[in-house]
């Protein structure tokens, strides 16, 4: 008998033992006054660890996105980014809805890249007409890839030469720090190579990284000292947040370098998968694997797969994301069942209706 193996997400882990000793042993403030302890060590720990000079700790990625939007651009302000990115698609349309942004969203390619002469093309001369085009947006990684270190460079220059602010959204940084061995040494100076390229960046502490909630945004004193007042008044303002603070640092001491682990767990799984007919394992560079399904059979293996204890998500195109609650026999199990479902279910499966989306 497995446990459920979860890979709808790399949201989906429970704090381990050691994290809610750190978070049970955390000496707390009221951090609205700016004296909790732990959330300061880990503002400065992250800050630290990305280059920048300060940083604001956030319940969430997309708050820290959008306080980020806010405090690069005012009313009447455009950013630049990707049509599939998680600050343009999958927030709500915060920096629109309460920000007054205008977005400038760009077709991606298959890495998530936008083309430079795009970012070009797109950014607006000082004209009553237009917006004015204030910020460049990238996301790193995005849908699991690592995005190449000449590309950062070459799409940040483009915006820094044209008068323009750049954010990372970097939830899932580390893991592109991890996947990028040209970056640095170790995963912290990867990480602090990539965000170098960046005016400030947002990462996440509750991906990959393990922690039960937070995000942090990284910056130049001035910068997050405007995103203090943007965060309060979307009701960011914490009190006790150290016990959350606690866990966000025990996972940047204790979860990243293990992330190459979920990035094998990532390879195996889709290792597994070569051989079977109706599946194209589109990619699988960090810890998401995308799998085409052909046939029509997505729905039914997903509900095949659940009734096993394998979750995961998507429809035509399968979601499935490795972390620190997956070992090896779990994606020995997830590959079983795939395999077993091909041999004795998909022939009798009544093709179904093929519809949605990722989830993240
Ligand atoms: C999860 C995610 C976010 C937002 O994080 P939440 O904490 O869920 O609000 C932002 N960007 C990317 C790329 C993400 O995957």
């Amino acid at each position: 008998m497995y446990k459920t193996v979860d890979l709808r997400s790399d949201t989906v882990t429970q704090p381990t033992l050691a994290m809610r000793e750190a978070m049970l042993a955390a000496p707390l403030g009221d951090d609205v006054f700016g004296d909790d302890p732990s959330v300061n060590a880990l503002q400065a720990h992250i800050a630290d660890i990305t280059g920048k000079e300060a940083a604001l700790f956030m319940p969430t990625g997309t708050q820290s996105n959008l306080c980020a939007l806010m405090t690069h651009c005012e009313r009447g302000d455009e950013y630049i980014v990707g049509q599939l990115a998680h600050t343009y698609r999958f927030e709500g349309g915060g920096a629109a809805v309460l920000g007054s942004i205008q977005p400038q969203p760009l077709t991606q390619g298959a890495t998530g890249e936008m083309q430079l002469t795009d970012i070009a093309a797109a950014i607006k001369p000082d004209d009553p007409h237009f917006a004015r085009s204030r910020l460049l947006c990238l996301e790193n990684t995005w849908n699991g890839h690592p995005m190449r270190l000449a590309y950062l460079a070459q799409a940040t220059g483009l915006a820094r030469e044209r008068g323009l602010a750049t954010h990372l959204d970097g939830a899932r940084l580390f893991n592109a720090a991890v996947a990028t061995p040209d970056a640095g040494a170790d995963a912290y100076a990867a990480a602090r190579h990539i965000a170098s390229y960046f005016d400030s960046v947002s990462v996440c502490f509750s991906k990959g990284l393990g922690a039960p909630v937070g995000s942090a945004l990284c910056g130049s004193r001035a910068l997050i000292a405007r995103a203090l007042r943007w965060r309060k008044m979307l009701g960011g303002g914490m009190r006790q947040s150290g016990v959350l603070a606690a866990a966000a640092t025990h996972a940047l001491d204790h979860h990243i370098e293990r992330l190459a682990q979920d990035h094998a767990l990532a390879q195996r799984l889709a290792q597994g998968l070569a051989g079977i007919d109706a599946l194209t394992v589109r990619s699988a560079q960090t810890n998401i694997v995308f799998v085409d399904v052909t046939g029509g059979h997505g729905p039914a293996l997903l509900a095949y797969l659940a009734q096993h204890g394998v979750l995961a998500t998507g429809l035509i195109g399968l979601r499935f994301v490795t972390h620190l609650d997956v070992d090896e026999a779990g994606i020995d199990h997830a590959l079983a069942c795939i395999h077993q479902f091909f041999k004795t279910q998909a022939g009798t499966a009544a093709p179904a209706q093929a519809a949605g989306s990722a989830v993240y």
